[in-house]
């Protein structure tokens, strides 16, 4: 009996309509399974990526700088916490902590660690130091900086990374570090005097208005030489209104660029 019941239901209701309402649960069973997986093992995948780097980044930590004779806790402490490969296109990231300088796009590098930790230490940074970065490029060296002082301003020529290095600084939480799109050779006469300037591409001469915007006690590092011949890495250092240099190491660095 009850099958000539069913007989008698309209089309849409009739036993062909079930096969495919199965067919459409079981669809929707499966993508809330694929689903519910999902979102449970990328959380792990991340944890294990990030944890991944945190280990990289302990290795270069010890292999590179500490065994090359960086000490300053403050600026180790730095190194080991800043991300470097959210700093690098993301083709490079599983390279980010070995041991040497990786495209950063416009024909520009991140410098190797060692040398970004190097300059980090010879400015001798207090927390209440401001700081002047010349040429930004990723962002990577104004964020270790940042670890290390709240007054942190970084100028970059070349206006797309300004932008991209401005963004990054933000979404790794930097917001302490003020970006300017120019050329550093002019500095930033409105946040001067800084205790401590940092210029990260090679210069055939040390600018004028960066000296004059080093305050008196402050020290500044900065590769001078041509690109295409060997260039130094040079600390200079403002006693009694007196310039004073020294040749700290040979480097190779990208050239220092001035603006039309
Ligand atoms: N410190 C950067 C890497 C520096 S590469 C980092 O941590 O990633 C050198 C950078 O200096 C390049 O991005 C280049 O465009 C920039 N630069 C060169 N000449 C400049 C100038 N006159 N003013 C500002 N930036 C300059």
């Amino acid at each position: 009996m009850a099958t000539k019941k069913r007989m008698i239901l309209p089309k849409s209701y009739s036993w062909q309509f079930f096969p495919c309402a199965l067919r459409t649960s079981l669809r929707v069973i499966v993508i809330l399974f694929c689903l519910v997986h999902a979102a449970d093992s990328l959380p792990a995948a991340w944890a294990d990526e990030s944890s991944n780097f945190a280990a990289k980044r302990m290795q270069m930590v010890d292999e590179q700088l500490k065994d090359r004779g960086i000490t300053d806790l403050k600026v180790l402490r730095a190194m080991s916490t800043v991300p470097r490969h959210l700093f690098v296109p993301a083709y490079l990231k599983q390279q980010a902590y070995t041991d040497g300088p990786l495209p950063i796009g416009h024909g520009q590098t991140i410098s190797q660690p060692y040398i970004v930790a190097y300059m980090t230490e010879i400015l001798h940074i207090q927390p209440q130091h401001r700081l002047l970065e010349i040429g930004t490029g990723s962002g990577y060296q104004a964020s270790v900086l940042a670890e290390l002082s709240d007054q942190v301003y970084t100028m970059e020529i070349i206006p797309e990374l300004a932008d991209s290095a401005g963004r990054r600084l933000k979404e790794t939480g930097c917001s302490s570090v003020t970006v300017r799109q120019g050329d550093g050779y002019h500095g930033w006469p409105e946040a001067a005097p800084f205790d401590g300037i940092m210029v990260t591409a090679a210069a055939e001469f040390i600018p004028p208005p960066l000296l004059q915007q080093l305050k008196e006690g402050g020290r500044m590092i900065i590769p001078v030489g041509s690109p295409f011949y060997v260039q130094h890495l040079m600390l200079v250092e403002k006693t009694q209104g007196k310039i004073s240099t020294r040749s700290l190491m040979p480097v190779r660095f990208v050239p220092f660029r001035r603006s039309q």
